[in-house]
């Protein structure tokens, strides 16, 4: 969700790089042989822990956080298989992220039953915008004092932006729920994507946002330098480019690994 501009672009995928071999699979622009020739298998073959580009693999990286507040996805079904969902990176950084697949006529038992248990305390992140559920519009407060008896738990639509729309209107389940929008001045880093607005933030941006203003700071900085190097090793990848000078973020997660 969270990207309104998610529909402007799939991304490139490793079936379009095969099969336009001299082209640059986001730009079609031709690319210079020599190099592309070496690197295209490191390309278009995959790493099996991370589904990463095995050229700029993001493994090395991978560190757990500590959260109170958790975070439930409820996805799209086509955005499941795209290689530049973010939503995906969530849970690799908290590890009891819950992932949903959504269908419109029958939603995930287990989602129903997690719903119902009164330890959980489940805001659907989602724009303000609307004067339909205005009534049902908290701020980041009423996740800090629910985390006083119970677990918060942030719910992200991850999809399009028609798709989390839809997901949002046409799920029963979420009729009773709060909603949380997100405010905040920050703009997106995400660069797979071709961003309608820079205000847009990815999925991953929108939970590192969200947890920062809960209150769950470590949790928050491990997840953004996450993405970051999600983001710059994807698009590294893109280029046919071996990242070769660690960026920031990847030595301050390198450090928490040591
Ligand atoms: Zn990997």
């Amino acid at each position: 969700m969270m990207s309104p501009s998610d529909e402007l672009g799939a991304g490139s995928s490793p079936v379009e790089s095969l099969s336009a071999p001299g082209r640059d699979p986001a730009t079609g622009h031709p690319r210079p042989a020599r190099r592309e020739f070496k690197a295209r298998g490191a390309f278009v073959t995959r790493c099996e822990g991370c589904n990463l580009p095995e050229l700029n693999c993001l493994c090395p990286y991978q560190v757990k956080a500590e959260s109170q507040v958790q975070v439930w996805l409820i996805t799209h079904p086509l955005e499941h298989h795209k290689p530049t969902n973010t939503g995906r990176l969530i849970g690799d950084v908290l590890a009891p992220t819950r992932v949903f697949t959504w269908y419109r006529t029958t939603p995930d038992p287990e989602l129903l039953d997690l719903l119902a248990d009164e330890r959980h305390a489940p805001f659907v992140v989602f724009p303000d915008d609307q004067p339909d559920y205005a009534h049902r519009v908290v701020n980041i407060e009423a996740v800090r004092s629910a985390a006083v008896t119970r677990i918060p738990v942030l719910i992200l639509l991850d999809g399009t932006w028609r798709q989390a729309r839809r997901i949002f209107r046409k799920s029963p389940y979420l009729e009773n729920l709060p909603v949380l929008p997100l405010h905040t001045e920050r703009l997106t880093r995400y660069r797979l994507r071709k961003p309608a607005s820079p205000a847009h933030l990815c999925t991953a941006e929108v939970a590192a946002e969200l947890l920062r203003q809960a209150g769950e700071g470590s949790a928050a900085d491990i997840l953004d330098d996450y993405f970051d190097v999600f983001n710059e090793s994807y698009a590294a990848s893109r280029g046919y480019e071996k990242i070769g000078e660690p960026t920031p973020a990847m030595h301050r997660l390198l450090e928490r690994r040591a």
